[in-house]
């Protein structure tokens, strides 16, 4: 297969993951069928101004989140993953299943679900506590109210991690889109980024098409995709 024969002779492989990696882990994804948004409008719970609103209605939601997340495990996609550390990681995902199988120097361009940030001070800690005992949680150092340390919609993307992000694709000779509905910007961008500089080719995985710019699309399960897509034996 053309994929397969590009990924071997790539010297700089980049993957970029979203909700669907995670989906067979029963984390449910935010659009399809099982999507969270067909439950909850998006602009009800992941915006600041809904926070502003209604900080205990998105807590509730988050700490909803974070149970399921903390009693999944990660699934073949992110093992397959996680066999290849030459393969630059960047992740949409907020769930921390790419380090807990084992990837280092993960690329989260949307943050971690498991970090608090004070809205008045901007001190940050980890607390993987489910439930949490108060919500919304309080800062220690000034009592401030706490946010979950994640990207909403209409916030610009952690400044280091996007830099890295887009040197990373910059550089790709094969660029791989993984479990993303490509709707969500400017993350979306990086694959037309990596063909555009250097001429990348994109390898989409999905169980349908999204969409995106891709010169292959090998449909199905991530699970069951990768580890053979990524298999160098
Ligand atoms: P999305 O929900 O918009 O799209 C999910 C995509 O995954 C769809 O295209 C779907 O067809 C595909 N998919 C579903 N199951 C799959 C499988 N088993 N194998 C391969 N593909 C599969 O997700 P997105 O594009 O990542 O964008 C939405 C935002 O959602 C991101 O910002 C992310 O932070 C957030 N999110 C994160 C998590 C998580 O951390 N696990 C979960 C839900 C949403
Ligand atoms: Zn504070």
């Amino acid at each position: 297969m053309e994929s397969r024969r590009r990924l071997r002779g790539a010297r700089r492989i980049v993957a970029l993951t979203g909700a669907g990696v995670s989906a067979e882990s029963g984390i449910p994804t935010f659009r399809g069928p099982d999507g969270l948004w067909n439950q909850f409008r998006p602009e009800d719970l992941a915006t600041p101004q809904a926070f502003e609103r209604d900080p205990v209605l998105v807590w509730e939601w988050y700490d909803w989140r974070r149970a399921r997340i903390a009693a999944a495990e990660p699934n073949p996609a992110h093992r397959a993953l996680a066999a290849r550390p030459d393969i630059a990681l960047i992740t949409q995902n907020v769930d921390g299943l790419h380090a807990l199988a084992g990837s280092r120097d993960v690329i989260a361009v949307h943050g971690d679900i498991w970090t608090l940030r004070c809205v008045d001070c901007g001190a940050e800690r980890v607390d993987r506590t489910v439930p949490l005992p108060e919500l919304p949680p309080h800062c220690a150092a000034c009592g401030g109210r706490q946010r979950p340390g994640v990207v909403w919609f209409g916030e610009p993307l952690p400044a280091d991690a996007w830099r890295r992000a887009g040197e990373a694709a910059a550089h790709a000779d094969v660029f791989l889109v993984i479990g993303t509905s490509s709707r969500v910007q400017p993350v979306a961008g990086l694959a037309g980024l990596a063909k555009l500089v250097s001429r990348a080719w994109v390898v989409e995985v999905n169980l349908e098409p999204s969409g995106s710019e891709a010169d292959a699309i090998l449909q199905g399960k991530a699970g069951e995709v990768l580890p053979d897509l990524l298999d160098r034996g």
